[in-house]
């Protein structure tokens, strides 16, 4: 088995131009214009390198962002990059068989599969991959903040000997943070990591947090919100639906709001909202005791939100109706 560290430059038609108004067959966010990829075996020496540039067939204007950050000039192009089909050809040659493509990020890989899509091409052997950044994370410091190239490569004392924003550049030096990763373990522990990042637990959540939930496919705020302090709201002891009060809204798509159980008593829900890959509304949702600091923030919020004059009353009136509409 063999790791290819991958990276890519790729064109956007410019906004209102001709170009970003055409419909193609298949969406694509990025037409693929230059590869760059490094091979690293398996007991994670830096091997070979390969990269070719891509003649763009449906974005063939150069968006002069695209040029500026890469370097590459229309001309360049024009004289040596070689058609999508025959530099995917290329470049599977080079690859070989049992693969595992590591990406610095996670749009790399998204953005090939599309364009392999939209020329009709095989999509399979693109299946296992892992985006370096989220083990990069997992072995150094633990977040979950996505770090630049650059970053990480200050914090492994990696000089860089190569031009950024170039594809194969890009990938050597992200062979290198690699290559001093644990990358046995990263995919081992991978799969629990990048289901934290997607659920959206980031950081470690308050004292006092009695479970955590995942809730997908809601049309939108209000759906999830109602879903929440209505079926969905249930007592972590019993199951038995509680009564939600009102949802305070934090920054960053949170909410909370306080429940009770007829019998367990009164527990926080704090929920994060966030939007999936097909655009409906994903919640996290952590449940905590009303005992803890989480409960003491919400009384603190609840207390802010309560009438000093005609002005917040009115506000907080609408505000209000809202957050009923949303109950009903
Ligand atoms: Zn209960």
């Amino acid at each position: 088995m063999n790791y290819i560290v991958l990276d890519m430059e790729w064109n956007q038609p410019w906004p209102g131009s001709p170009s970003s108004k055409k419909v193609l067959p298949v969406q694509i966010r990025g037409e693929i214009i230059q590869i760059g990829a490094v091979r690293v075996t398996e007991d994670q020496q830096v091997a070979d390198e390969f990269q070719i540039m891509v003649k763009p067939k449906y974005y063939r204007h150069l968006n002069r962002r695209v040029s500026k950050l890469t370097g590459i000039k229309e001309a360049r192009l024009k004289e040596e990059g070689v058609p999508f089909p025959s530099a995917m050809e290329q470049f599977r040659a080079w690859c070989g068989e049992d693969i595992v493509f590591l990406t610095w990020g996670f749009d790399d890989i998204g953005i090939l599969r599309e364009n392999l899509q939209l020329f009709g091409l095989e999509t399979g052997w693109t299946e296992k991959w892992y985006n370096a950044q989220m083990i990069f994370n997992a072995q150094t410091d633990g977040s979950t903040a996505q770090k630049a190239l650059k970053t990480a490569m200050e914090m492994f004392e990696i000089e860089a000997t190569r031009p950024a924003h170039d594809a194969l550049g890009d990938a050597y030096h992200t062979a290198l943070i690699c290559a001093k990763l644990d990358l046995k373990r990263g995919a081992a522990e991978y799969d629990q990591a990048l289901k934290s990042h997607e659920n959206g637990f980031h950081g470690a959540e308050l004292p006092g947090c009695i479970c955590r939930q995942v809730y997908y496919d809601f049309a939108d705020k209000r759906e999830a919100l109602s879903a929440m302090s209505g079926e969905e709201n249930r007592c972590p002891v019993c199951e038995a639906r509680m009564l939600g009060s009102r949802w305070f809204a934090q920054p960053g798509h949170r909410y909370m709001d306080m429940a009770t159980c007829p019998e367990h008593g009164k527990f926080l829900i704090r929920v994060r909202l966030s939007e999936q890959q097909n655009g409906l509304i994903r919640v996290s949702r952590l449940t905590y005791e009303a005992t803890s600091e989480a409960a003491e923030a919400y009384a603190r919020r609840a207390e802010k939100a309560d009438p000093e004059d005609q002005r917040t009353t009115r506000r907080r009136r609408r505000r209000k109706a809202a957050v009923e509409n949303v109950k009903e």
